[in-house]
């Protein structure tokens, strides 16, 4: 697998080591760095078809301190020349081709065969972030025309990544433009970081006591995200042995990806804070009790954003040593430097 020059700094490490919770430590390795595809544009590689890039400053500079980049450009790989006539997506029967605008030459084989052999290789991966608007990268409304020139649709998907997201379904996917919106940034980020974990804990070796413990650390995490999802994930946990191991590993890692995939909201957070000071009520004095309800109070209204509630939780439950919610993803899912949890 080809990788971008640059890695994790070695300040992640530190940074991981000296400020980041237990939770963190000891589901992460630094011999298995996140690691994402990218189209190569995002990241300033001039490779677009007028010669130059559309780098994105939070996807090169900001999330790139914490993952390894594995950066791919569709259509230099598959033959096209810096520059190149710039291509579109053309469809009058029920077959899409990506065809050069001024020319009509026609790439649709070469493409779809580059595709789908570079997509083979990408299984590994623990996420991609894709060019927005191209008609091989861009994950959604990229427009498709009839052979007159004009617009037939809107809603299609770029061909390299349409071949990306049908062969891993379950791959956390996102696109520069998506990524603006806080909450989608703060959920692709979430399951990059979860896919991460739980491909740190196949390498080191599956067993049902680990993944009871996996299970048992992303409990709150995953109610935060598919009630629904956690308890059929509960009952496969529940019910290991009666069916193998191997079947059973792989039903948990296909709900685990899927429920991770679904948007946290603001009531399912609320549930998550009022579940974790269960924990606590017979521990707090009343007007301890009293800040903590009211912060999550405000949050459930919309006034503060989550971090506040979170930080709150993760604080008191630091001092009163409760180990269950120590050891919960929940509270510290990603790095702060991230600043995500911070909107409202
Ligand atoms: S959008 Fe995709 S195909 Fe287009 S230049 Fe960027 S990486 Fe290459």
């Amino acid at each position: 697998m080809r990788v971008s020059a640059r890695s994790i700094p070695t300040s992640m490490s530190k940074t991981s080591n000296s400020e980041l919770e237990p939770a963190w430590k000891a589901w992460h390795s630094e011999e298995s760095p996140i690691t994402l595809g990218v189209s190569s544009c995002l990241l300033g590689q001039a490779v677009r078809y007028d010669g130059g890039h559309a780098r994105d400053p939070f996807v090169d500079a900001t999330l790139g301190k914490w993952v390894k980049w594995l950066p791919i450009c569709p259509e230099v790989e598959s033959g096209m020349s810096t520059p190149r006539p710039a291509i579109h997506l053309v469809q009058e029967d029920s077959s899409q081709t990506l065809v050069a605008k001024s020319t009509g030459e026609d790439f649709t084989e070469r493409m779809q065969s580059y595709a789908q052999s570079k997509t083979e290789q990408l299984g590994a991966l623990d996420g991609y972030v894709l060019k927005k608007g191209s008609p091989s990268c861009g994950l959604e409304r990229i427009r498709v025309y009839r052979a007159n020139g004009h617009v037939r649709s809107r809603d299609a998907r770029g061909m390299f990544a349409k071949q990306l997201t049908d062969r891993w379904p379950l791959l956390p996917v996102e696109e520069d433009g998506r990524l603006n919106d806080p909450k989608l940034r703060e959920n692709f980020i979430e399951q990059i970081f979860c896919r991460n974990r739980w491909r740190v804990l196949t390498q080191r070796g599956l067993t049902r006591g680990r993944l009871v413990e996996f299970h048992t650390a992303h409990k709150l995490i995953l109610r935060a995200h598919d009630e629904l999802g956690y308890q059929r994930l509960g009952k496969i946990v529940g019910e290991l042995g009666t069916i193998s191991d191997e079947q059973s590993f792989a039903q948990y890692e296909g709900e685990f990806h899927r429920a991770l995939k679904i948007l946290a909201s603001r009531k399912a957070h609320t549930n998550v804070l009022q579940h974790a000071m269960g924990y606590l009520k017979e521990l707090l004095e009343t007007r301890e009790k009293q800040q903590l309800l009211g912060s999550i109070e405000d949050y459930r209204l919309g006034l503060i954003p989550l971090v506040v509630p979170v930080t709150l939780l993760r604080h008191t439950i630091s001092r009163h040593e409760i180990e269950y919610l120590q050891n919960q993803i929940y509270f510290s899912p990603h790095p702060k430097e991230l600043m995500l949890r911070n909107h409202v």
